[in-house]
């Protein structure tokens, strides 16, 4: 049988620093108060954070470092920080669905934010939802810049959806002010990339301050990725050498099978029997 091969993490990566990604990597420090946005309902919101040393939290970490591998874009304007198109929640050109997730995944692994508590009450007292959500500043739905994020109750966040016509700068009465105007994300759009380390610094400048990171060579993993060829490769032939393996042993006990058997049919049958026995069900 043979299957197409999976895509690896390399592949991706390159395809992804093709289109103009760089490659980061983001220190682990404490984390930082990710309840910026909820400065109206303090009392009522019930955010749900990551614990400490909790299994959920490795998985997190792992899920960043994943993402983290296979580059970010940078855009001029405001600093936006694009991760490899399936993490991100807006459709391709093409219009496929994304499976989407970076930005919960940059909230968790900077600010421990995962959500609402079980107890988190629905609405305020004026009936307005406040169910924390995840907001984007940059109106970039797949951006996962983490100063781009703010956890805010769902009225505040629902503001935002009609800020800055015109390009009047932000004007929906939140606060926090949004970076951008907004833009539905349903609309494909080329922002204009940094294509330099320098320009990517430059557009990133007040995220190091808060979030320190590197930009890496772009032959950061190679070594990686060959080793983990390397292995694959071996894992591959294991699996042939065990299958030849298996079907010689197959054909064998059908012969010795065959032998027994009276009649030309008759051996024929116990035959494909014995070699039906011996390779089911695992290698059937
Ligand atoms: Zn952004
Ligand atoms: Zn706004």
């Amino acid at each position: 049988m043979t299957s197409t091969p999976r895509r690896t993490s390399g592949a991706l990566r390159d395809y992804h620093m093709e289109e103009g990604a760089f490659l980061f990597n983001f220190e682990e420090k404490s984390w930082t108060d990710p309840m910026r946005g909820h400065t109206e309902n303090k009392e009522m919101c019930a955010p749900l954070f990551l614990e400490l040393k909790s299994e959920s939290l490795t998985k997190n970490r792992q899920a960043w470092r994943t993402m983290e591998r296979k580059g970010f874009k940078v855009t001029k304007d405001v600093g936006c920080m694009l991760p490899h198109p399936q993490y991100g929640k807006s459709k391709t050109q093409k219009g496929n669905g994304m499976n989407g997730g970076g930005h919960k995944t940059s909230m968790g692994f900077f600010t421990g934010f995962i959500g609402n508590r079980q107890d988190a009450p629905e609405k305020d007292k004026d009936g307005r939802p406040i169910n924390l959500q995840v907001s984007h500043l940059c109106h970039r739905s797949s951006c996962i810049n983490p100063i781009h994020l703010i956890a805010e109750p769902q009225w505040q966040n629902q503001k935002r959806n009609t800020c800055g016509k015109n390009n009047s700068g932000c004007n929906c009465g939140n606060t926090i002010e949004c970076l951008r105007m907004y833009q539905t994300s349903n609309k494909p759009e080329n922002p204009v990339l940094c294509t330099t380390k320098k320009e990517v610094l430059e557009s990133l400048k007040e995220l190091k301050e808060l979030h320190p990171f590197k930009v890496l060579k772009r032959n950061a993993y190679n070594e990686k990725d060959s080793k983990a060829a390397k292995k694959r490769k071996i894992k591959a032939e294991n699996q042939k050498k065990r299958k030849r393996q298996a079907d010689k042993q197959a054909h064998a006990a059908g012969k010795k099978a065959a032998k027994k058997a009276v009649d030309d049919q008759a051996a024929k049958k116990s035959y494909e029997n014995a070699v039906m026995k011996h390779l089911s069900p695992e290698h059937v």
